[in-house]
């Protein structure tokens, strides 16, 4: 962006050069008539590249934001003022006709160069921080400089001249002497080479005008040595500008490849937690599918515990165990509903006949024959057919009143009359006597009373010659 502007004002200048040119003529702002056509030229060459100069400083500070190139435009300019005048050119007397102002107005301009030449070296190589003795040495200068501007006006102007040259050398060897002491870098060498270059013109200009008496020569040698100046110092710039771009340009690579780098190593850290997420999630999955097997298979050895719990092996009826907690449960909920409970006790009759007839086994195919039998006569999937011991069952039937109980209990009755058992070949006949009794809410009554009752109307079949049915009533207790 800086070198674009730099561009245009390069440009901008080199038109500028024949309008400073025509501005001159305009004005008679000439020397006295020379012989030398080329002097003419050689002014308004140097109105016009002076400007060109001071515009691409200028653009060039602004652009690099640079405090030691504001200092240097400012001092191109005083110092082009100064040449100019030498050359016959005045500035001030624009503003006023005060002759000694007017005569002073060069030396003036040549002390303000070199203050602000000394203001140049100090910032540009930062004397204030790494010499102070030089930055010392700098404000003292400065000050004498100053202090010679008022007493120049005491002088004539021939005088006053050449102290100014007498000071303006001291002032380039005091410079010389610093820049000897600024550790050598290529900006310290080419820094030194223009005070040096700048130094001997002004000797040999001062050699010229003293005694060798020609203005001209001593004119053309000015604007020379600004020149070269010029252009050592605008390289020095130039290169420290170049520094500084390649410096910005290492560290913003180096800038690029640390991000770079933070960026592959976030990617390879992101890779790595996707990877190990990925193995936790199939761990997981995999511990889950293990458990829901191994919780099935708990599930199952859970269910074939409570089977064996409340199953009887032999007859697959419920067993004993769960009779007892099935009839205090639908005991509890017969009181509390108000509905009927009833309880059928089953024995096979002279059953130690066929033990001792037939033998054991035979018997368990009979007692397994029998609850078959009763269990498809229980119709209803609330009733609870259980072996309550030996060759005896038991049927808990809820919400069944006498008349069904009743009903039940003969049609097993009939039943197992009616049906022959067959077992190895053989045909046995059976009965059972079967006790029928109802709990309807009556008063303190247990479930171990109701086991009573119908264990009484059993004893009452029994009594009455087997093979039939026989009720109980709990009010008979
Ligand atoms: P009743 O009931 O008609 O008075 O005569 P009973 O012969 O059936 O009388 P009791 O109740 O005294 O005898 C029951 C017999 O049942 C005694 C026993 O040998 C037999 N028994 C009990 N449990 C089993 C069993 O699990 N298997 C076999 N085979 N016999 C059994
Ligand atoms: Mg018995
Ligand atoms: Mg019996």
């Amino acid at each position: 962006m800086g070198n674009v502007f730099s561009v245009i004002v390069f440009f901008l200048g080199v038109f500028l050069m024949p309008v400073a040119a025509w501005a001159q003529t305009l004005h008679g702002i000439t020397m006295e008539k020379s012989p030398l056509l080329f002097q003419l030229d050689l002014q308004a060459l140097f109105i016009g590249s002076s400007l060109i100069l001071l515009l691409m400083c200028f653009a060039w500070a602004r652009a690099l934001r640079s405090y030691s190139m504001a200092i240097l435009t400012l001092y191109f300019a005083i110092k082009s003022l100064d040449i100019l005048v030498l050359n016959g050119f005045s500035l001030l007397g624009v503003f006023t006709y005060n002759h000694q102002l007017l005569k002073t107005e060069g030396v003036l301009f040549a002390y303000l160069s070199n203050i602000i030449l000394f203001g140049f070296t100090v910032n540009f190589f930062a004397l204030k921080k790494y010499q102070l003795s030089s930055h010392q040495l700098m404000f003292r200068l400065s000050f004498i400089m100053a202090v010679a501007v008022p007493l120049s006006y005491l002088l004539d102007y021939a005088a006053a001249r050449l102290l100014a040259q007498v000071l303006t050398s001291i002032g380039l060897i005091v410079l010389l002497y610093i820049a000897k002491n600024i550790p050598q870098n290529r900006l310290s060498i080419i820094f030194l080479l223009t005070l040096v270059v700048q130094l001997s013109f002004n000797f040999i200009a001062y050699l010229f005008n003293y005694w060798l008496f020609s203005a001209e020569a001593t004119n053309f040698l000015a604007m020379l040595a600004f020149w070269l100046m010029a252009v050592m110092v605008a390289y020095l710039m130039g290169r420290k500008y170049y520094y500084h771009l390649r410096d910005e340009k290492l560290s913003q690579q180096q800038v690029v490849a640390s991000v770079k780098a933070s960026d592959l190593a976030q990617q390879k850290l992101l890779a790595l937690q996707e990877e190990s997420q990925e193995q936790l999630e199939s761990r997981v999955q995999e511990r889950t599918l293990e458990l829901n097997i191994a919780l099935q298979e708990l599930e199952a050895v859970n269910q074939e515990l409570k089977e064996k719990n409340t199953l009887d092996e032999l007859s697959g009826l419920f067993n004993r165990r769960y009779y007892d907690q099935k009839i205090m449960a639908e005991f509890r909920r017969s009181r509390r509903n108000l509905t009927p409970l009833s309880l059928v006790l089953i024995d096979i009759d002279r059953f130690k006949l066929v033990n001792d007839n037939y033998g054991h086994l035979i018997g368990d195919q009979c007692i397994i024959a029998v609850a078959k039998m009763i269990k498809s006569l229980l119709r209803r999937s609330t009733d609870v057919g259980c072996r309550y011991g030996g060759e005896e069952f038991c049927l808990i039937l809820p919400e069944t009143d006498d008349k069904g109980a009743l009903a039940l209990a003969q049609e097993i009755c009939q039943s197992v009359r009616e049906q022959q058992i067959f077992a190895d070949e053989l045909a046995i006949d059976l009965t059972v006597s079967c006790g029928v009794t109802t709990y309807q809410q009556e008063k303190n009554v247990t479930p171990e009373a109701i086991f009573a009752s119908a264990d009484r109307a059993l004893y009452k079949a029994k009594q009455a010659g087997r093979d039939q049915v026989q009720v109980s009533l709990l009010s008979e207790i």
